[in-house]
């Protein structure tokens, strides 16, 4: 087991931000897995699990042992009619995981194309986009209990997924280690094109006449075009949930706002969409302390230089400022990790 100690987190988060882990080790099997748990649990240290760092804010420098998600592969599990399982280690990329199965004629994940980070991080929250939400896509996953290395195996009842949410943000938050996620898809295409700008960027085309390759392809044009590359610009996606609240109430503040950008949420009420909320109060494009709102999508919030204190200032100020306008809390979504949040 090769442990670094005094690790620097810098390149391992898509904020680039500055932070070291106390030790660090990456896992690429089970047994590394299990001797990295022992290691804390003999020194008693807290642990933080670690896939891609494309969902999280490094406040500041981790007290215990960071494990970094390593465990690759890919296997066909079971194969019936039209349908198939597919069982992929915890560290594969995700997006490469897609791009695995569109070439080889498995379909269901052309909607998440390009979503940065690991496949063990999916079911943590959900990942959703263009009207396709991972829950949908889940079969089960196995995971080592940080505590003990015992192995549990969740299926999607157990995983208790709600919206960008799951068990392993809340009652199970911080107790296992996602190993291996095992994936249903389909041989014959059935493609989902509910999101509206989906369905505008492909034309008025039959759904028929429409392939998975093209819906990923179209997913991925729009993604580039509307959120920066972090390689470029660093950012963790959406900063801030679209807030869920009764129909009732989404009526009221439309009432009171005009153009309120409202969709209907999967589990029942409404989303309001929070880049509109944060653009009217005037955030977009606004840089502020060496983080920023980004120009073009006013959900992504950017660290030009200021580190994790300049950039939680600004989230603070945005949410201040959409409570105070709308009466509307903005939840955060990525993980905040090593400091404090108000
Ligand atoms: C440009 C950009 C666009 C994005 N777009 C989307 C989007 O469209 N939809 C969407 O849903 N998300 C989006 N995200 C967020 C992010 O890509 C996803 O949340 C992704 O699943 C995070 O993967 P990761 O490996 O980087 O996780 P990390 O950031 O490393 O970790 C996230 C959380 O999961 C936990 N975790 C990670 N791996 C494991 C594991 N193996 N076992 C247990 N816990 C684990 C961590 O402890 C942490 O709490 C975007 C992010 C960026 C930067």
């Amino acid at each position: 087991m090769d442990i670094h100690h005094h690790f620097d987190l810098s390149s391992r988060n898509t904020l680039a931000l500055a932070a070291r882990a106390r030790h660090y080790v990456s896992v690429s099997d089970l047994d590394s897995a299990r001797a990295a748990l022992q290691f804390a649990r003999d020194r008693r240290l807290p642990i933080t699990v670690l896939g891609a760092g494309s969902n999280v804010v490094l406040a500041g420098d981790l007290p215990g042992l960071v494990i970094h998600m390593a465990i690759r592969g890919r296997r066909v599990v079971d194969e019936r009619a039209g349908q198939l399982e597919l069982e992929v280690g915890a560290g594969e990329d995700w997006h490469d995981t897609v791009e695995y199965c569109l070439q080889r004629g498995w379909y269901g994940l052309e909607n998440l194309a390009l979503i940065p980070g690991t496949v063990g991080a999916a079911p943590v929250q959900n990942i959703g986009a263009y009207g396709v939400e991972l829950e949908s896509r889940l079969q089960c996953l196995t995971a080592l209990e940080l505590a003990t290395g015992r192995i549990r195996h969740f299926d999607r009842a157990a995983c208790g997924f709600g919206y960008r949410d799951s068990v392993f943000k809340r009652e199970e938050r911080d107790r296992w280690l996602i190993a291996s996620v095992r994936l249903s898809l389909r041989r014959v295409p059935a493609p989902v094109l509910d999101y509206p700008a989906l369905r505008d960027a492909l034309g008025d085309r039959p759904a028929g006449d429409i392939s998975p390759e093209e819906v990923a392809r179209a997913v991925m044009a729009l993604r580039r075009e509307r959120l920066p590359d972090p390689e470029q610009t660093p950012n963790a996606g959406s900063f801030f949930k679209n807030p869920v609240v009764t129909e009732a109430r989404a009526r009221a503040l439309g009432v009171r706002h005009p153009g309120l950008v409202t969709f209907p949420a999967p589990g029942g009420g409404v989303k309001l969409a929070a880049a509109w909320l944060i653009e009217r109060c005037g955030w977009k494009g606004v840089q502020q302390g060496g983080a920023g709102v980004h120009e073009r999508q006013a959900l992504v919030l950017v660290n030009r230089g200021g580190g994790a204190d300049a950039l939680l200032a600004l989230a603070g100020a945005v949410r201040a400022s959409v409570a105070e306008r709308f009466g509307v809390e903005l939840e955060v979504e990525p993980r905040i990790l090593g400091g404090q949040w108000p």
